[in-house]
């Protein structure tokens, strides 16, 4: 038993060392035979190395269990080391472990924190403060409203209220909380609540509605505590909330339920309103141009109970508007500005600001001092035409977007009660308007918003006056798609006449509602057809009629006077631009000359503007025009 204290135990690695190996067989013969001189047995790994005579080592396989070899190398008496890996491998495979473990622990702490952040993140949301704009000192005034009259008036009082609140609360009046001013966007309502700030020296804080609404339910209503309580820090004050309709649409209407954060912030805000004392001196205002869908408990009285109308402005007072904005900029004596109002029927006050600004733009391109009228012509071109576009070369093409837009011009001044034309022009614009017919609208129907029923019959001939022009000179085939968008109108205005206005053999039946938008939801559910299909296909019918005889007619008046369309067009092509005056010295002077055929007394209103659209794609039709009958 003396040779068991050569077996030691430890652990350094086992591998192949070079040199030729060694069979088990020929392992224990080197033992026997004492070549052997040392012996390194790993029995997990079933290897044992072995040194031999002269330093060479080899590795061989052995069994794990090998009382043959612990004989053997003890008979010859041959130290034999027995190494234990399974110490090194408990220990690489807790150090494994424990990686894994932390690994693991780390991870998870990275996502919690992640976590934690986007949820500190959205509770931030309902802190944060909506981008809340107070000021204290508003230079606008009444005097910078223009146009809007009515509206002014009303407001008045509630400076009244902000100046002076005991005249009216002496006498047990209850200063209103809510003014809901109601008009098209751009028509002055931001400007007319800052005028009542700027009048009544009180702060203003404005917001617009659609910044209470975020993705988190409740975040909206926290908004709508915040703004009325910095309001009421700051009482007295205007607090103007643009495009109410964002948040106060009527609870419930949507498809399929409703908006859960938008009502919480409706039912804030009516909350809040209530939540006032009278007199407090906040007074909300609040604009839309969608009153029509707003939640009735917001309109009621002790909420936004009163209504102002900030409507388009009419013909003075689009006037007014231009005189405001020409005070800070520097106009020529001859520009008339009551002529540019009577030009620019259904524009708001925003978009004379922009005209006006546009001809400030290019009077200083053109490096001149003052704005002049070609300016400010220019400039409504650019709004209401787009930009200008490189000039037509091809002849053929430009001769029939001539024919056509003759056509027009040739067909309003022919017809007595058609609106004055004011120009027509070859003169192209971006978006593929070839050329182009202005008129300027009747003030009568402008100012009064009344129309007869011979205005609309007029206003069909003269817009078809286009496809008339081009069928009657080059011929059926030859007719383009430019005509598209004046069949799209007289369509439009023939199924109005014969659906809603009661202007047609089906009778004084209102067939079909207003077009306008439906309130998604409430009307989309509600709607219904109105008549059965064969009233539809009556009215389809007598529409189709409408629009034939508006045609037959436009190519009646135009080819008895095909002469003096010839003459027109020529004109038009040599100078690219005609004004009113000069269209109409020339068919007045054409007939003097000649007899005329027969004097057409027609109706009126036209459309503003007549445009020829050429098509994106070159239409063989419109290639090809200059021939044909
Ligand atoms: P809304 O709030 O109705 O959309 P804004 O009050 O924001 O319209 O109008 C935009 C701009 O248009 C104003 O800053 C002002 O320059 C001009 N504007 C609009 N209406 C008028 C008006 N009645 N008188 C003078 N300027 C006006």
């Amino acid at each position: 038993m003396a040779n068991q204290s050569h077996i030691t135990i430890f652990a350094p690695a086992l591998s192949q060392p070079a040199g030729e190996p060694l069979s088990y067989g020929g392992l224990v013969e080197a033992i026997r035979n004492g070549e052997a001189q040392e012996l390194l047995w790993d029995p997990d790994l079933r290897k044992v190395r072995v040194t031999l005579l002269g330093g060479r080592q080899s590795v061989v396989d052995v069994f794990p269990e090998n009382p043959v070899l612990i004989q053997e190398a003890d008979a010859a008496g041959i130290p034999l080391t027995i190494q234990d890996s399974r110490q090194q491998q408990a220990l690489t495979g807790l150090m494994g472990n424990l990686l894994l473990v932390v690994l693991i622990l780390v991870g998870l702490a990275f996502l919690l924190r992640r976590s934690a952040k986007a949820a500190n993140r959205a509770l931030g949301f309902g802190r944060s403060k909506p981008r809340l704009r107070a000021e204290n000192d508003i230079k606008v005034c009444f005097e910078d409203v223009a146009g809007i009259n009515e509206a002014k008036n009303e407001l008045q009082e509630v400076v009244a209220f902000l100046k002076q609140p005991d005249r009216f609360t002496s006498i047990g009046a209850r200063i209103p909380r809510g003014v809901l001013l109601v008009g098209p966007p751009g028509t002055g309502k931001t400007l007319l609540a800052r005028a009542v700030a700027g009048e009544a020296g009180v702060h203003f804080f404005s917001i617009s509605a659609s910044e209470f609404v975020e993705l988190f339910v409740g975040v909206g209503a926290s908004r709508v505590r915040n703004l009325f309580r910095q309001a009421k820090e700051k009482a007295p004050c205007i607090v103007f909330i643009d495009e109410i309709d964002a948040v106060g649409r009527q609870r419930g209407a949507g498809i399929g339920g409703g908006n859960d954060e938008r009502e919480q912030t409706l039912n804030q805000l009516l909350t809040e309103m209530d939540g006032f004392e009278d007199n407090s001196g906040v007074i909300l205002l609040a604009a839309t141009n969608r009153p029509d869908v707003l939640d009735t408990a917001l309109l009621r009285p002790g909420r936004f109970d009163r209504r102002v109308l900030v409507d388009l402005p009419d013909r003075h007072g689009r006037e007014a508007i231009l005189n405001v904005h020409a005070r800070t900029r520097p106009i020529s004596p001859e520009v008339d500005l009551a002529t540019w109002a009577r030009r620019t029927p259904g524009f708001s006050g925003a978009d004379l600001a922009n005209l006006l600004n546009e001809a400030a733009i290019l009077t200083a391109r053109s490096q001149k001092q003052c704005i002049q009228d070609n300016h400010i012509m220019g400039a409504l071109e650019r709004v209401t035409m787009g930009l200008p576009a490189a000039p037509l070369q091809d002849s053929g093409k430009k001769r029939l977007i001539a024919y056509h837009e003759v056509g027009h011009a040739l067909l309003a001044t022919l017809l007595d009660r058609a609106d004055d034309l004011d120009k027509v022009t070859l003169l192209p614009r971006s978006g593929g308007v070839g050329g182009f017919t202005r008129f300027i609208p009747d003030e009568m129907v402008v100012d009064s918003g009344l129309v007869t029923r011979a205005r609309l019959q007029a206003q069909m001939v003269v817009s078809m006056g286009g496809r008339a022009a081009e069928l009657v000179v080059f011929g059926k085939q030859e007719i383009t798609q430019g005509a598209s968008s004046d069949i799209e109108a007289v369509t439009t205005t023939a199924r109005e006449m014969v659906t809603r206005y009661g202007f047609s053999s089906l009778g004084p039946v209102a067939w079909e509602g207003d077009q306008a938008e439906v309130f998604i939801g409430r009307d989309w559910l509600q709607q219904r057809p109105t008549y059965s299909k064969d009233t539809a296909k009556a009215l389809d019918e007598e529409v189709q009629q409408l629009a034939k005889q508006a045609l037959a007619k436009a190519c009646d008046l135009l080819s008895r006077h095909r002469p003096l369309m010839d003459q027109l067009t020529d004109e038009l092509i040599e100078q690219e631009t005609i004004t009113g005056d000069q269209f109409r010295a020339i068919v007045d002077r054409y007939q003097r000359q000649t007899a005329p055929p027969d004097h057409h007394v027609g109706t009126g209103q036209t459309t503003a503007v007549n445009c020829l659209k050429a098509s994106p794609r070159p239409h063989p039709a419109s290639e090809g025009a200059g021939g044909g009958g």
